[in-house]
């Protein structure tokens, strides 16, 4: 590790650099631990580009815990919605709701007691405390990681345990004990700007002297790649039903009473939000649909019901890559199906009434292209 004087110098011109050139960010704004954290969660996973918008909408919506412990879950995924990873949200909203039983509506100031929030884990307490309270915790993520690695010339996969823990002990021996907050959004930036994980601009780094990896001619080979998880094909088959005014209906988020409407397997992909009747199909799309529509919908069992196919979409979910056949099923009336809502197809914005995700959304726009437009697709 550096020698005292050399790490006084890292700490001191990270700093400078991140006080003159940090991006001018909403969250950078302010020291309320509530702001913070709701970035810190919707940044998970997610670009800041993506986040800026949402982040305003919710905090317009929700301006402090109790607005968010109080709110109807409903209309906390309807303000998250389009953003992904919805359990971020299901998380935050329980956690509003301990914070304010537990702890009078004040995040914690403890870090085990952060910790024990859902959705908060080690580097979402540590960069919430820091930032918000002063108190030193230094952060510890991918990007981080990644920044550590090439200062100190680490080589191997960053994520086996013994690795990491070294890397955390990397981390704390850095953490500026005057300005904890301050100094992890300054490792942040330098991970987000300038150490990129490909072509880092080291020409631009303002501790570039410090850098090991930079001195050997490594910088843009380290840290070494990890093994990927395997890519899964899924391809579910989904019926948007319509009728002469032009609605369609939902089928809800799954509970235990609804849970026989969507077939276990890909309750993760669709279920948790609103969607349409979907399936996971393997070689007959539209004839394994007509089965589950059968299963779940009596009037579809006792007559049947004409498919007519839509275009195919693409949609990714982590390691699935997912194909949609979408298929339009015209009635002259929307069949009765238990706990389903309708609502008018009108455009995809239609349905921004409920919680839907990305893949409904992709679903209601195949379903909206005319009909001779998506002949002539197919
Ligand atoms: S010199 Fe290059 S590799 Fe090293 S920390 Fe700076 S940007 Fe990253």
């Amino acid at each position: 590790m550096l020698p005292a004087r050399k790490l006084g110098l890292v700490r001191k011109q990270l700093l400078a650099w991140f006080r003159q050139f940090q991006r001018d960010l909403p969250w950078r704004r302010t020291r309320d631990p509530y702001r913070i954290w709701l970035s810190e969660i919707m940044l998970q996973q997610t670009r800041v580009a993506a986040v800026i918008p949402y982040y305003e909408r919710f905090l317009e919506r929700f301006p402090d815990v109790r607005a968010l412990a109080e709110a109807p879950q409903e209309e906390v995924l309807r303000l998250w919605s389009g953003l992904g990873y919805y359990s971020r949200a299901r998380n935050l909203q329980r956690a509003a709701q301990e914070i304010v039983a537990k702890y009078h509506g004040k995040f914690p100031r403890d870090f085990d007691e952060a910790l024990a929030l859902p959705g908060v884990g080690q580097y979402t307490a540590a960069a919430i405390l820091s930032i918000a309270y002063g108190a030193k915790h230094a952060v510890l993520d991918g990007n981080v990681a990644r920044v550590l690695a090439r200062l100190g010339a680490i080589r191997g996969g960053l994520h086996e345990a013994k690795r990491w823990r070294e890397l955390r002990e990397r981390a704390d021996t850095l953490l500026d004990p005057k300005s904890p907050g301050e100094w992890n959004q300054a490792m942040m930036e330098l991970g987000a700007v300038v150490c990129t994980p490909r072509a880092p601009q080291c020409f631009l780094c303002p501790i570039a002297k410090f850098c090991r990896a930079r001195q050997l001619g490594l910088a843009d080979r380290l840290p070494e790649k990890r093994k990927k998880r395997a890519t899964e094909e899924v391809t579910l088959a989904a019926a948007v039903f319509l009728d002469p005014r032009g609605r369609t209906f939902l089928l809800p988020p799954s509970t235990l009473k609804t849970r026989r409407a969507t077939k276990n397997e890909i309750a993760p992909l669709v279920s948790k939000m609103w969607h349409f009747p979907t399936v996971r199909v393997r070689k007959h799309a539209a004839g394994e649909l007509q089965s589950f529509l059968a299963e779940l919908i009596p009037a579809v069992a006792n007559h049947g019901v004409r498919l007519e196919p839509l275009s195919e979409a693409r949609h990714a979910v982590t390691y699935r890559k997912i194909t949609l056949l979408p298929f339009r099923a015209t009635l002259a009336a929307l069949p009765a199906v238990s706990c389903a809502k309708v609502v008018a197809l009108t455009d995809v914005s239609s349905l921004s009434s409920l919680a839907v995700s990305n893949l409904t959304r992709k679903i209601a726009r195949a379903a909206l292209v005319p009909r001779a437009a998506a002949a002539a697709a197919r």
